[in-house]
């Protein structure tokens, strides 16, 4: 079954580091809803034979729209795609924009899993990374999610930030575990062209944190997560058992989705596309007929199969009769050399169905798939 994304492009500031598709300026919101329901039906009668079985509202931040605004999305939604009644539905929430009344609008809405954009425990970690919200804020929005009746929670930590140090990034994960959401997101702090950071960068203004250190840090994040009983399935994704993002799964397993709004990308038969990453053009080209892409390209056998070892090694593991039925070819027998050097080295682990990286393996990832893939 495929997912369904939807990108909501609105932020109250600008996170110094995000590189996501999002402005600060509201008063397009009613063009940009409408012009999104257009696009929504538009693809419809495109898509009419697929299942969906999850839904994704991104951002930008979704949890800024009104209950009647999301309401109305979600109607327009079932109404036009075959949508499944076990589909796991997520919102993304800024612990800034949730008071109580708005999270107990939000669980009467379809939606079944919250995730909270937190990034850290520390006050002086979120104002350096320019959050609008407290520790104590991001503490309260997740006990109320759950206190409304939020089962599937997710959280997001960043860590690798300039100065900060181990115990710092310990804290952050002590704090995460006693909230005991279902689900945690851990990112190391990436320097992303065009962001505020990168230009501080650029001034001196700030470092890298030091490569050993954050390598530390992601280990010791592997070790603490699972000895916690949240199992890694993705290099910076750890759920409790049952609770690992579905709709994410589908973007490392190649499976299909359909993403609606600016900048928002799809990936459907064997062509991927990028709609623009520009709210007047979205509305204006939505208006006038014309395609919202700005950029679409066919995924040719050789780029799938070099996709699918990448996100395969990243995520879940390569299963050899899943690759065998997508590309035809014995995965295990035309990689055994690099599975013998990926094996020796104790970076991934083989039994008679699947090559998963271990933690030693996904520490090195993007070496691992560069010079062995
Ligand atoms: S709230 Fe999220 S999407 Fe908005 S600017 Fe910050 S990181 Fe980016």
């Amino acid at each position: 079954m495929a997912g369904i994304y939807l990108h909501i492009p609105f932020c109250d500031t600008k996170c110094i580091y995000c590189d996501f598709y999002s402005i600060t300026n509201h008063s397009h919101k009613n063009e940009f809803l409408s012009a999104l329901k257009d696009e929504i039906l538009s693809k419809s009668e495109m898509l009419k034979d697929r299942k969906f079985n999850s839904i994704f509202l991104g951002g930008g931040t979704p949890s800024l729209l009104s209950y009647a605004e999301l309401n109305d999305l979600f109607a327009h939604l079932f109404k036009f795609y075959n949508i499944s009644n076990d589909s796991e539905i997520t919102i993304e929430a800024n612990p800034g924009t949730l008071n109580n009344t708005k999270l107990k609008e939000i669980i009467n809405l379809p939606v079944n899993r919250i995730s909270f954009g937190v990034q850290s425990f520390i006050d002086e970690e979120l104002k350096f990374l320019t959050r609008i919200h407290t520790a104590n804020e991001a503490r309260e929005s997740i006990k109320n999610a759950m206190n409304a009746g939020f089962e599937n929670v997710n959280l997001d930590l960043i860590f690798a930030l300039p100065g900060q140090s181990i115990d710092n990034w310990k804290y952050n994960l002590d704090e995460a575990l006693k909230l005991g959401t279902k689900h945690i997101s851990a990112y190391s702090l990436i320097f992303e062209k065009g962001t505020a950071l990168y230009t501080m960068r650029k001034k001196g203004e700030v470092n890298n944190a030091d490569i050993e250190l954050e390598q530390q840090m992601y280990e010791y994040t592997m070790e603490f997560l699972e000895f916690n009983g949240y199992m890694q399935y993705e290099i910076s994704n750890y759920a409790k058992p049952g609770y690992e993002c579905k709709h994410n799964l589908k973007y490392w397993a190649m499976e299909e989705y359909i993403a609606f709004g600016p900048s928002a990308s799809s990936f459907i038969g064997n062509k991927r596309w990028t709609n623009v990453k520009n709210l007047t053009k979205y509305i204006q080209n939505i208006k006038t007929g014309k395609p919202v892409y700005d950029f679409i390209e066919t995924i040719d056998k050789d780029t799938a199969v070099t996709e699918h070892i990448m996100l395969g090694l990243r995520s879940k593991g390569i299963y050899f009769d899943d690759f065998k039925q997508r590309h035809n070819i014995d995965f295990d027998k035309k990689y055994s050399k690099s599975i013998q050097t990926l094996i020796e080295n104790s970076w991934a682990e083989s039994d008679n169905e699947k090559l998963k990286l271990t933690r030693k393996g996904y520490a090195v990832c993007d070496e691992i798939v560069a010079s062995l893939f």
